[in-house]
């Protein structure tokens, strides 16, 4: 088999119906990925998302059995199988995380609530049976990847206070802070104000990144008054006193697989250093990935 590199994130790669492996290149180790959207359906739609035939929609109905056997022999595979040795190039050999991505938005599955608690349980056996040397590592976390549109509903933030206690973080996709911006970038009629509730209710139940994507679009990065808008909401939230951990801010890592893809272009890191460093004078630390 041919070794994973960090940009090879296909869902498919180990033949599973839910699980899937990402070598990180922002965490720098395996990431194990769950996607709750095996059927390409989110309720936005990003203008740089690389989900083939995206459709609007939510998660299906999951199959927790088969979630479970699944996650429970991959870990296993990873731990004492030769999948490290045989797929992931060397430097990259560690676990990192389960987290929960994929191809939609994770918290519209019905299940998010039982998912969590199914991969609590699978953490605490396997944490409790080293049986051959090897165990989970005990700083592994469970990453949420989200748009964080649906954070208002209570049972999806009983997961995130469940999360809290696996070592649990959030990535709050926040990609423009006005309603103009996120129509153009997420393709979503969703309000500034929603997404700072939304954000408010994550920071309170699970330690919250804001995951930032910022790209040049006909040529042209963003505006200076998008610079504006983003720095005022952070800065509303902290004097507010809601502190996010910090910021991930990067740009395109692979092609857009929507009918934009041809406008969208990466931007330099010089550019994405500056706005970071905008960002970081308000006292927030920033991951940049270029
Ligand atoms: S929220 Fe994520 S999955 Fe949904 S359209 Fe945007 S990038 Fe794609």
């Amino acid at each position: 088999m041919n070794p994973l590199s960090t940009t090879d994130h296909d869902r498919d790669s180990a033949a599973l119906r839910y699980i899937y492996p990402v070598v990180s290149r922002r965490a720098g180790g395996v990431s194990v990925g769950i996607n709750l959207n095996p059927n390409n359906a989110c309720n936005w739609r990003c203008i740089y998302c690389q989900v083939p035939n995206l459709t609007r929609g939510t998660a299906p109905a999951i199959d927790l059995s088969v979630l479970e056997k699944e996650l429970r022999g991959f870990l296993a595979e990873l731990l004492h199988g030769d999948f490290m040795q045989t797929r992931v190039p060397e430097g990259a050999r560690r676990i990192n995380d389960i987290a929960l991505s994929g191809n939609g938005e994770p918290t519209s599955a019905a299940e998010f609530t039982r998912v969590i608690e199914l991969i609590a349980r699978v953490r605490r056996e396997i944490a409790l049976r080293p049986d051959s040397g090897q165990a989970l590592p005990e700083a592994m976390k469970t990453v949420l990847i989200t748009n964080g549109s649906l954070l208002h509903r209570s049972e999806v933030q009983r997961g995130l206070r469940d999360m809290a206690r696996l070592n649990g973080e959030v990535w709050f996709k926040l990609d423009r802070a006005s309603a103009a911006g996120m129509q153009l970038v997420n393709d979503t009629k969703t309000s500034i104000d929603k997404v700072r509730d939304n954000l408010i209710a994550a920071i309170a139940c699970c330690p919250t990144w804001l995951q930032t994507c910022w790209f040049a679009l006909d040529g042209a990065p963003p505006s200076r008054q998008d610079e504006d808008d983003y720095l005022e909401f952070v800065s509303g939230l902290l004097s507010d006193g809601h502190k996010p951990q910090g910021v991930l801010l990067y740009t395109l890592a692979r092609p857009s697989l929507q009918a934009e893809a041809p406008r969208l272009s990466k931007l330099p890191a010089e550019h994405l250093k500056t706005f970071a460093d905008r960002i970081a004078k308000l006292g927030l630390p920033v991951k940049v990935s270029s």
